[in-house]
C-alpha cells in the first residue's frame, strides 16, 4: 500500500509553515497514514480532509485525533473519488499514486498545494526543456502550476525507510489560469513522439505539415503554446 511514515517532526512542521495555511483554510490530506501530518494540519487550519484508502487505519487515526473535532475522515482510494471543496492540499501522498493524483489536483481550484513527492518526480515537475528528465509532466505541472521544490528529504526521515529519497514541493496556481483540456490532450499527443522533430511528430500525431526541425523535448512552454496555435488555432 505504500506506507512509508514521515517520522521527522521538523520536516512535518516545515510542511504546514511552507503551506501558509492558517483558521480560514480547508486543508486536504490524501494518505494521512498514522495521523501525524494530521495532527499538525488540524492545530493549524479550520479543516482538514483526509483520504485514506487503508480502513485498517481507521481505529488508529480516530483515536489519534479523537481530541480534534475539526477532522473528517474518508476512507477510499483518493483517484476513484471526488474530492470535497478545499482551499489548500497539503499531503505525504502514497508514491505510487504521483501521477494521478497531480493530475487530478488540475480539476480543481485552490491557493496552494504542498506535497512530498519522490525525489526524482519532484525533479521532474520543474526541469527545463532540453533536459533528460523533461517531459510532459514538467510542461502540464509549468503550465498550470508554479512549482518549486522546497526541500529535499533524505529517507532516513521516514518509517520503515523507503529506497528512495523524497522532496517537499511547492505547486503554485498560477494566477488567471484557466483549465484547456484541449491543450492538455495537445500535450499529450506531443510528447508521445517527445524524442521526434515537431515535422515528424505534429504529422503523425495530427496529421498537420509543419516544417520544424526542432526536437519536441527541447519545446519550451511559450513555444509548445505557439506550436499549438500553429495546429489548431
Ligand atoms: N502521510 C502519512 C503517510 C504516508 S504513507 C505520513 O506522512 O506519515 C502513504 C499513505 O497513503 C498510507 O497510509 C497509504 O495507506 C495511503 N494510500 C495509499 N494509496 C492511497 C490512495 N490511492 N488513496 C488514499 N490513500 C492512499
Amino acid at each position: 500500500l505504500d506506507q512509508n511514515f514521515l517520522i521527522d517532526s521538523g520536516v512535518l512542521e516545515r510542511e504546514v509553515r511552507y503551506s501558509e495555511i492558517d483558521e480560514q483554510d480547508t486543508v486536504l490530506e490524501i494518505g494521512p497514514g498514522l495521523g501525524f501530518l494530521t495532527e499538525r494540519l488540524a492545530r493549524a487550519a479550520k479543516k482538514v480532509i483526509a483520504i485514506e484508502r487503508d480502513k485498517r487505519l481507521e481505529p488508529v487515526l480516530k483515536g489519534e485525533l479523537s481530541s480534534f473535532s475539526n477532522v473528517e475522515f474518508i476512507f477510499a482510494d483518493c483517484i476513484d473519488i471526488e474530492w470535497p471543496k478545499f482551499d489548500a492540499v497539503v499531503s505525504n501522498i502514497p508514491y505510487s499514486i504521483s501521477a494521478p493524483f497531480t493530475f487530478k489536483l488540475l480539476d480543481y481550484s485552490f491557493e496552494s498545494a504542498t506535497i512530498c513527492y519522490q525525489k526524482e518526480f519532484a525533479e521532474k515537475m520543474v526541469t527545463e526543456p532540453g533536459y533528460p528528465n523533461y517531459g510532459r509532466l514538467s510542461v502540464m505541472t509549468q503550465y498550470y502550476f508554479e512549482p518549486e521544490i522546497l526541500e529535499v528529504v533524505p529517507k532516513s526521515a521516514f518509517w520503515p525507510q523507503p529506497k528512495v529519497d523524497s522532496a517537499v514541493v511547492d505547486l503554485n496556481p498560477r494566477e488567471g489560469m484557466e483549465r484547456d483540456k484541449k491543450f492538455d490532450d495537445f500535450v499529450r499527443e506531443l510528447f508521445r513522439y517527445s524524442s521526434k522533430n515537431v515535422r515528424n511528430a505534429v504529422q503523425i500525431a495530427f496529421k498537420k505539415d509543419i516544417e520544424d526541425n526542432r526536437k519536441v523535448d527541447t519545446l519550451g512552454i511559450p513555444e509548445i503554446k505557439e506550436l499549438y496555435k500553429k495546429c489548431f488555432g
